[in-house]
This record gives structure tokens, C-alpha cells and sequence, in this order.
């Protein structure tokens, strides 16, 4: 069978399996409430999908990804590789239409990496996520969308005059002159009937033959259907509520429930609780009886929560071994009545085959009473959990609303002051803007998270010198970084510290010529040199007037000290690094490795593992290896 006529076969194959998944969608959802079953369905449909089509896309991919070791730009990434097979394409991309305040623009999403792409990089003399095709909606791109048609660039030249501002003019001369691309051809993606953006496929030849154009076509419906699937699976994901192992809530449903309770609260003047637990000593448990005996636990505590729970309490797992629960209507003595009873009947709940019993570690705290802020209201209650194991474990503590400065208004400060007095080189208009959203918080009184703010100020301050910085990863940095603290075993200050840091520890960055830090390529070492230097120093000079997060600039200091003083600038060793910034540094590092590079590309979770596994003793602790170990097991979970 020749290849076409086998492709409009696969066509026909990958059509039915698209219908099968679209009619069989609300299936699925309940499926994926019960997990185990998923998988088996998974595994079956898998199965059919393979035989449908052993080489195109596999819904073993998509399920891989779904479970966040492959993001969906990993899957068309695959896809687009692909394409270098048979064709002998020069270079493909997918375009994304994006919007934006300043109107719309496609930015590309998935690209092959090749010394094409870096010349292409080049002409603007950006990183390749500033690549974007302005103005979207003319010539070429504007027929091929308007028309649902394939479109061409007859030359690489009318592509790049059409399509990419401010090209420099040598560099124009320099990729056409190789006279390589005779065709650049544009397949529009629509995704459930709505426009998604396209693929460019810049071609050898001049001409585009039936059979290729069909190729062309089948690949482009390819794509949007691991689009489909792709958003498919993330709806699933997100109307999941409860946790497959003890049917309580998941994080996701607590935290929606959360800003929900605290909405009413404020509205009808009627306090609401939170209850924080943790399971005492269950690594022991795990290392002792096996990790069976774990889940047992884990379940065990869910059923005395749900047994001493009301109807209207909502009781979540948070984590792995961490639980909250929700009580509407109750104050803090009433809080702490319902604590103290969840915690008595762990300590006299018999689990069978486990020669000890289980205890947990409780904390308390109560909206409006104690405060009126979410954020505030969940710190609190999880210092009170953290306090309750200092002492001792197995115990109720009521949180203390004394010290309530939190993180998050010493951080707003911070960044208010740093917009305010110009410390920063930063475009006058954005952080007027940001200032106001960052004042509104200061006095937000009506329950809503002031974190997610600031993770959004620092994502714009960080693109604004960085272009390749990843949008949204300032949160999973804080996230990663808590998980590793808490394992071991950081103060509460410690950890109020280590997240403010986490916050500021690159803001040196701002200072850093811009050609440097938008440069495609990996940096010379006077380049090497200067980047490490300077951020450290312009960090000091920034933050060195502001007196509440004076304490914090050692820390920042150290941030890439190496375990065996290999690191810099003053290459201490060993404990004279402050375990906070041991911290930043793994935690930076593994984000950095899964950051996609112009000269690199983006390792997968499970290489960047590997590699932080493999500097032991080198770049880190052996005791911080092993708390990464544990807290990114629990941060893929997030
Ligand atoms: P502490 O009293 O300080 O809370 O000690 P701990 O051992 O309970 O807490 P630590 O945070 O040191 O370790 C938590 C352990 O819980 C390690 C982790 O492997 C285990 N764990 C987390 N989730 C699960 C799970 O779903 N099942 C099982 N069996 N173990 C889990
Ligand atoms: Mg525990």
C-alpha cells in the first residue's frame, strides 16, 4: 500500500476514534471519577487507537500528558518532528492566536529547533517566544484563514516582509540569500469549530502536489485533535471534585470552596472555621509496614473526618497525608470543640494490622474573627497544624492571630515601594498599574487572595527583562519551594522568609542589559561573568532600603552557592549556606531545566529529576535531594 492511500486510510481511522471520543465525552467524565476504571478504559482505547494508526498521535501520548509529564505543547512538538520525515520540510511551526491588550497576534506555539529556526530567531534579534506574526489578518495568513484554505508564500522573502516586524535588513539578505525555503505554506487549525490558529510549513520545493496537499491536510487534523483531546481531558480534570483514594474533596474543589465560604461569610456577617490535620509520623508508618499500610492510614483518617463531619462541612484532602476542613456557621471555640473531637478519635481508631495507633496534628483558625482574608486565614491555619507538631504532635492548636503581618503584606510592600521609587527600570505606565492593583490588595478586606496578585506582578516584572519566562511559573516556584521546606522541617518564619525570597531573589535581573538577557544564544563567559555578579548586587542595592525585607538579602546572596563551594560569588560550602537559599537554588534550577532555551531544549520533568539526582553532593545536600525528591512527587499532583 502506498503511503497516500494508506494516510487517507489512517484519515478515515483517526476520524471515527475522534467521534467516538466527542460522543463518548460525558462518559468519560464519570469515568475519570472512578479512577481505576479510567485507566482500564484508557489502556483499551489506547489500544484501539494503536491499531487505528500505529504512527500518528496515540491517546497514550494525550494520557501522558494529561498526567503532566507531557504538556500538550510536548505532544505537538512530537508532531511536528515528525514532519521532517518523508517531506524533507526545512522548518514548521504552529501559530497560536493570542490576544492581547494591543490587539490580536499569532505566537508560536510548537516549532522544530534547527539552525533554520535560529536564523529566523534572529531577525528581530529576539528570543523565539517574541516571534510574533504581526499584523496576523493580511495577505497570505488572512486568505488561508478566511477561506478555511491552505495558503502560500511564494518566497521567503514576501514571508518575512509580510509577517515579521522590524527584521534586520542583513539578515533578511543573509537566510534568503542560502536560497533554501521555495515555498512556505500555511494550513489553518480549527479547533470544535472555532479558529485556533495554524501550521506553517516552509518547504524545499516550489510545488505543492495533490498528494502533498492531502498529507498537509491529515497533519493539520492531527493536531487538532490532540487539541481537542488535549482540552477534552483538562475539563474532565477540572469538574473532578473528589480524590479517588478516600472520596473527600480534592484540593482543587477546597480551594474554589474556600473563596466561595468566604464570599458568603462577609455577606451575611456569619463566621466560618478551618480545620488543618496531619497525619503524624506516617513516613515511619510507610517505612515500617509498607506503603499499603500508609493508604490505610490516609483512609482511615477520612472516614473519622466524614463521620464527625455535618452535611454542610466540606471535607477535603489537600495533599498527600494533608487534610482541611470547611465549617460554615462555626467560630473558633466551636472550631476547636469540633478539632479536638476529630483529633480523640483518630488517637482511639484501631486500624487493622497496625501494631500502633495514629495520631494526627490539628490546626484551627476562624474567618472574620481572626481575619478576613483567605490567605491569612489558610497561613494561620497551617502555622497553628506546624505549631502543633513543634510541641509535640497529636494535638489542637487555635491559630494566633498576634503576628499578623503576613508574607503576602510584606511582599506587597516591597513591591509597592519598588514600583513607587523608580528602583527598577520598568516602563512607567505598567507600574503605575501595578502599583494600583497592588495598594487595592493592601487594604483588600473582602477575602480575596492577595498571593495571586503578586505571582502575576512578578510574572510581568520577570517577562518584561526576560522574554522566555515562563507565564505562571512564579506560583509553582512558591508552591515547590513550601513543599521542600516543610520536608524539612523550616520554621514558620523560615518559611515566611523562603517565600518572600522566592518573590524577590531574581529582581537584580531588572538591571541586566537587556542584549544580555534576550540573547538566543548560550552567554560567552565575560557574559557568564557579568550575569552572575551583578544580579546579586543590584538585588543588595534594591533591596537594601527597604527595611522589612532587609533580612532576606544574605539569603538572596547565596542563592547560587553550590553545596561543595563550586558556586558563587564567594563560593561558601556546606552548612554556611542558609538552608533558605539551598532552597531557591534547587527549585530555580529545576525550573530553569524545564524552560524551554533558544539553544536548548526544554528537559521533560523526569530529565530534570534526573539531573538535579545526579548533583549530590555537588550543586546540593544530600538532605535536600531527598526533600526535592518528595516535594516535586507532590507538586505534580498540584
Ligand atoms: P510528621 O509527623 O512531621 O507529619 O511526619 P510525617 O512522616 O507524617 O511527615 P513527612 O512530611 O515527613 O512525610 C510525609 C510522608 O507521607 C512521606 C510520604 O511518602 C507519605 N505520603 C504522602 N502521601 C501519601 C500517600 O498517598 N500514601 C502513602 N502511603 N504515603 C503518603
Ligand atoms: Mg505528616
Amino acid at each position: 500500500m502506498g503511503i497516500f492511500d494508506w494516510l487517507s486510510q489512517s484519515a478515515k481511522k483517526l476520524k471515527d476514534v475522534e467521534n467516538k471520543i466527542s460522543t463518548d465525552s460525558q462518559d468519560i467524565l464519570e469515568v475519570y471519577q472512578r479512577n481505576v476504571v479510567l485507566e482500564k478504559e484508557i489502556a483499551q482505547r489506547t489500544e484501539e487507537l494503536r491499531l487505528a494508526n500505529q504512527t500518528l498521535l496515540t491517546l497514550e501520548q494525550v494520557w501522558d500528558m494529561m498526567n503532566s509529564s507531557r504538556p500538550l505543547s510536548s505532544v505537538l512538538e512530537t508532531i511536528v518532528s515528525s514532519l521532517y520525515g518523508e517531506f524533507g520540510y526545512i522548518y514548521s511551526f504552529i501559530a497560536q492566536k493570542q490576544y492581547s491588550e494591543s490587539g490580536t497576534y499569532y505566537a508560536l506555539k510548537t516549532y522544530l529547533e534547527n539552525d533554520f529556526a535560529q536564523q529566523l530567531t534572529a531577525l528581530n534579534g529576539s528570543g523565539i517566544f517574541d516571534f510574533k506574526l504581526y499584523p496576523p489578518e493580511t495577505g497570505v495568513i488572512k486568505y488561508a484563514i478566511q477561506n478555511k484554505e491552505v495558503g502560500y508564500f511564494i518566497s521567503l522573502k514576501e514571508f518575512i516582509e509580510e509577517n515579521i516586524k522590524d527584521a534586520n535588513e542583513e539578515k533578511i539578505e543573509e537566510i534568503v540569500k542560502n536560497n533554501i525555503v521555495k515555498t512556505i505554506i500555511i494550513i489553518p487549525i480549527t479547533v470544535k469549530n472555532q479558529f485556533y490558529g495554524f501550521l506553517s510549513v516552509f518547504s524545499p520545493r516550489k510545488e505543492l502536489k495533490d498528494d502533498e496537499l492531502s498529507f498537509l491536510n491529515l497533519f493539520s487534523r492531527q493536531i487538532e485533535l490532540a487539541i481537542t483531546i488535549a482540552n477534552l481531558f483538562e475539563t474532565v480534570k477540572k469538574q473532578a471534585v473528589t480524590d479517588h483514594l478516600t472520596n473527600l474533596f480534592n484540593r482543587r474543589f477546597f480551594e474554589d470552596a474556600l473563596q466561595r465560604e468566604a464570599t458568603r461569610s462577609l455577606r451575611t456577617k456569619q463566621p466560618f472555621c478551618l480545620i488543618g490535620l496531619d497525619l503524624d509520623h506516617l513516613k515511619r508508618i510507610n517505612d515500617t509496614y509498607g506503603h499499603s499500610m500508609g493508604d490505610k492510614a490516609i483512609s482511615a483518617i477520612a472516614t473519622v473526618i466524614s463521620n464527625t463531619a455535618r452535611s454542610v462541612d466540606i471535607p477535603s484532602r489537600y495533599g498527600g497525608e494533608e487534610f482541611f476542613i470547611i465549617l460554615p456557621g462555626i467560630d473558633a471555640r466551636g472550631g476547636l470543640i469540633a478539632a479536638e473531637r476529630i483529633r480523640s478519635s483518630i488517637e482511639s481508631h484501631k486500624i487493622e494490622g497496625l501494631d500502633e495507633g495514629i495520631t494526627a496534628s490539628l490546626g484551627v483558625s476562624c474567618f472574620i474573627e481572626q481575619t478576613s482574608n483567605i490567605d491569612e486565614l489558610f497561613e494561620m491555619c497551617d502555622k497553628a497544624m506546624y505549631s502543633s507538631k513543634q510541641k509535640g504532635r497529636n494535638q489542637v492548636t487555635l491559630a494566633d492571630c498576634e503576628n499578623l503581618t503576613s508574607w503576602q503584606d510584606i511582599a506587597i510592600d516591597a513591591f509597592v515601594d519598588i514600583l513607587t521609587k523608580h528602583r527598577i527600570p520598568f516602563n512607567k505606565d505598567l507600574a503605575q498599574e501595578l502599583i494600583t492593583k497592588l495598594e487595592i490588595k493592601q487594604q483588600d478586606e473582602n477575602g480575596i487572595s492577595s498571593q495571586e496578585t503578586l505571582y502575576n506582578i512578578v510574572d510581568t516584572i520577570s517577562r518584561s527583562y526576560f522574554p522566555l519566562y515562563q507565564d505562571g511559573s512564579t506560583k509553582g516556584k512558591v508552591q515547590l519551594a513550601t513543599l521542600i521546606a516543610k520536608r524539612l522541617n523550616l520554621s514558620s518564619s523560615d518559611l515566611d522568609k523562603l517565600k518572600i525570597s522566592m518573590l524577590l531573589y531574581d529582581i537584580g535581573n531588572t538591571m541586566m542589559p537587556k542584549e544580555i538577557m534576550k540573547k538566543a544564544a548560550p552567554l560567552n563567559n565575560t557574559e557568564r561573568e557579568e550575569i552572575n555578579k551583578h544580579p546579586l548586587v543590584a538585588a543588595r542595592e534594591i533591596l537594601k532600603p527597604i527595611s522589612s525585607v532587609s533580612n532576606i538579602i544574605p539569603i538572596i546572596e547565596q542563592h547560587h552557592e553550590n553545596w561543595d563551594g563550586t558556586g558563587y560569588p564567594n563560593q561558601k560550602k556546606g552548612n554556611e549556606i542558609p538552608l533558605i537559599s539551598q532552597i531557591i537554588l534547587i527549585v530555580d534550577s529545576y525550573f530553569a531545566m524545564i524552560s524551554y532555551r533558544p539553544y536548548r531544549k526544554a528537559y521533560t520533568v523526569e530529565e530534570a529529576i534526573t539531573e538535579i539526582n545526579s548533583n549530590v553532593n555537588k550543586k546540593y545536600s544530600p538532605e535536600l535531594v531527598e526533600a526535592f525528591g518528595y516535594a516535586i512527587e507532590e507538586f505534580k499532583k498540584m
